[in-house]
């Protein structure tokens, strides 16, 4: 099921003593054939690479051995992680960004999720997508990964408040205290925001990360109702699960 036939000379050691917590998902993002894509990342000057790459076929190809640290993150945070390479498994999805996956890429990135959680004791909560870790500077894997499918799987939790004809409605007015609120809400699930009561930019991409991960029907870093209300929802549902676990 997994290839081991290409190897990236792009790792190094995981910081002694890190824990894989995360497996972080990517698109490839660029329109391209897959082994120009595959190329890349077996070329040591591109200096990324990613433990697992899965092609439109569903194959799996495992490029960089999960004991060592891949460099798929980049700068990123996550619950005040700022090594996510060291505390996580990459995995990239061959998709151009602006395209569906394939229900076989799908159905393998379910079976290999599965697999790394049980191997390496990975919560479900800690399946994340670029943009969650690197908020401003990442928006793979994009509007089009369906969070929602993973959820059914048990990978993840997705909203179930509705994705439709939701209230977008955004003129309320916002006080520093519900300011406040929101950001501590953010910080709590993971994002790299701070508790500034300002509504200011990093709050703003924030709040994009999170709408591209649980409202992806529309990104606007606005905090509209629905927002507000898939962000409480979110939030009250991982608090229990962290409890639980
Ligand atoms: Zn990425």
């Amino acid at each position: 099921m997994i290839s081991y036939k290409y190897k990236s000379p792009n790792y190094n050691n995981r910081v002694k003593n890190s824990k894989i917590e995360f497996i972080i998902i990517h698109y490839t993002g660029v329109d391209m054939q897959f082994h120009k894509v595959i190329n890349w990342f077996l070329d040591e000057r591109s200096r990324v690479s990613c433990h697992f790459l899965i092609d439109k076929s569903g194959e799996i190809y495992n490029l960089v051995d999960v004991s060592k640290r891949a460099w798929h993150a980049g700068k990123s945070f996550w619950n005040n992680c700022v090594d996510i390479n060291s505390n996580s498994i990459g995995i990239e999805l061959h998709n151009a960004g602006n395209e569906d996956f394939t229900s076989h890429q799908l159905e393998s990135l379910v079976k290999l999720i599965k697999k790394l959680m049980q191997d390496n004791a990975i919560q479900s909560w800690n399946i994340l997508g670029h943009s969650d870790v690197s908020i401003g500077r990442k928006i793979d894997p994009g509007i089009k990964f369906p969070w929602h499918h993973l959820a059914k799987e048990k990978i993840g939790f997705f909203s179930n408040l509705s994705q439709e004809n939701f209230d977008m409605d955004n003129s309320d007015n916002n006080s520093p205290q519900t300011i406040k609120e929101i950001q501590s809400k953010l910080m709590r699930i993971g994002y790299d925001v701070n508790k500034s009561g300002v509504f200011d930019m990093q709050t703003v991409e924030g709040l994009k990360a999170f709408q591209r991960h649980w409202r992806p029907v529309k990104v606007s870093g606005m905090l509209d109702v629905s927002t507000k209300q898939i962000l409480t929802e979110v939030h009250k549902k991982l608090s229990e699960y962290r409890a639980a676990n």
